[in-house]
């Protein structure tokens, strides 16, 4: 076949875009990825925190006992792979915000202690805070360097030709029934890996996507210790060298990824309270997250046009969600195996495609 030919071509290459063809090529498809290199994509925005527990009722998220080895598993392959480090383990510190959070973590703790803890924290880690009311601590979190990761599969792709740096045209789209032909290339199928921006795309835009604006100060905290990841209203993560990566917030329904005052103010407040060491902020940071209001990914192929696929959706948790899914969305692209009815876009069949 012609060597503008693939088995697949990909639009994205944030977390999602990544990971779908680290998967597909890892079983010796030929991928062609596209991206426009954006730099207010989620993907380059994140914390990149794998944490197995959240909300105010404390409870596990969703599949994180599968989700969270099976993100852990290739984040390793790939640091192996590429030569770079791109996970770690890194357990959060929750300082509780009051006597009821304080409670309410000593009851799930003593109801069920999976992945709780109370261990002492050195002292300099309690001279670094104001926290009257304890702390608990979840474990294990990871770390992923989301940046990195990007940055070197992106090389990757670049020294096996599988790489085109351009944004992606969908009027240059032609599908037929066995055949996807772009510009001056051609693959058995397209799969949309596109973020935020999978609202716009025609084939999938009847999906409930339900943009999620969040924002980050990049702040320099010269002498905190970096082996941990710090909660309470406002999380602080380890970014790089000394500076770390504080936030965020959750706006449902705003697709203006412009920093706001109001973030770096309320910010800047919790900081205040809360840390007692010296500080800058460097930066302010934000986008949109590719939400919906099930929580739940958007995988698989369109109903009508079978060699048109989508892997988004995955919201505030791609770091956690997009491997296990692309693994399972590889394994159905070959051999035809379920995609989870909760994940699978098969779920909204009732909409007009
Ligand atoms: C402030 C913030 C903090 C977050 N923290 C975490 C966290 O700690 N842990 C976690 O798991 N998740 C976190 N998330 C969520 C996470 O960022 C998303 O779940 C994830 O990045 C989604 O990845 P994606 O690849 O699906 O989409 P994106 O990252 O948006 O990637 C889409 C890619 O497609 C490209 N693209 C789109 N359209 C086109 C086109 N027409 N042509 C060419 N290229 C195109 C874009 O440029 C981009 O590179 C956070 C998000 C935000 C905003």
């Amino acid at each position: 076949m012609h060597s503008n030919h693939y088995d697949m071509i990909i639009v994205g290459q944030g977390i999602s875009g990544t990971v779908l063809s680290s998967s597909l090529m890892l079983q010796g498809l030929k991928v062609l990825v596209i991206d426009d290199g954006n730099n207010k994509a989620a993907s380059k925005i994140a914390s990149g925190v794998i944490n197995p527990v959240t909300g105010r009722r404390i409870v596990k998220t969703w599949q994180i006992d599968t989700v969270m080895p099976a993100a852990v598993r290739m984040y390793q392959a790939l640091e192996n792979k590429l030569g770079t480090s791109i996970v770690k383990q890194c357990n959060i510190i929750n300082f509780h915000a009051s006597v009821q959070m304080q409670k309410a973590f000593a009851d799930r703790l003593a109801e069920d202690p999976t992945y709780l803890s109370t261990p002492p924290l050195p002292t300099n880690i309690t001279a670094a805070f104001d926290a009257p009311f304890g702390h608990t601590v979840i474990d294990p979190c990871w770390l992923i360097d989301v940046g990195n990761l990007l940055r070197h599969w992106r090389q990757y792709l670049i020294e096996k030709n599988a790489l085109l740096h351009d944004v992606f045209d969908i009027r240059k789209l032609e599908i037929n029934a066995d055949l996807i032909t772009y510009d001056n290339y051609t693959a058995h199928k397209i799969i949309f890996c596109e973020g935020a921006k999978g609202d716009n795309n025609p084939y999938f835009k009847q999906l409930p996507f339900a943009p999620n604006k969040g924002e980050a100060l990049l702040v320099k905290i010269k002498d905190l210790d970096k082996q941990f990841i710090y909660k309470k209203s406002v999380s602080i993560v380890p970014w790089k060298d000394e500076i770390f990566w504080v936030g965020s917030n959750y706006e449902w329904n705003n697709n203006n990824d412009d920093p706001s005052v109001a973030f770096k103010e309320k910010t800047i407040a919790a900081l205040n309270e809360w840390l007692q060491l010296p500080y800058e902020v460097e930066d302010h940071i934000a986008a949109i997250r590719p939400a919906n209001i099930q929580r739940r990914p958007f995988v698989g192929m369109h109903p009508i046009h079978k060699n048109i696929g989508i892997f988004n959706g995955m919201g505030t948790k791609g770091c956690s969600l997009a491997p296990y899914f692309a693994e399972q969305f590889t394994a159905h692209l070959l051999h035809q195996t379920p995609i989870e009815n909760e994940a699978n876009i098969n779920r909204f069949n009732t909409l007009e495609f």
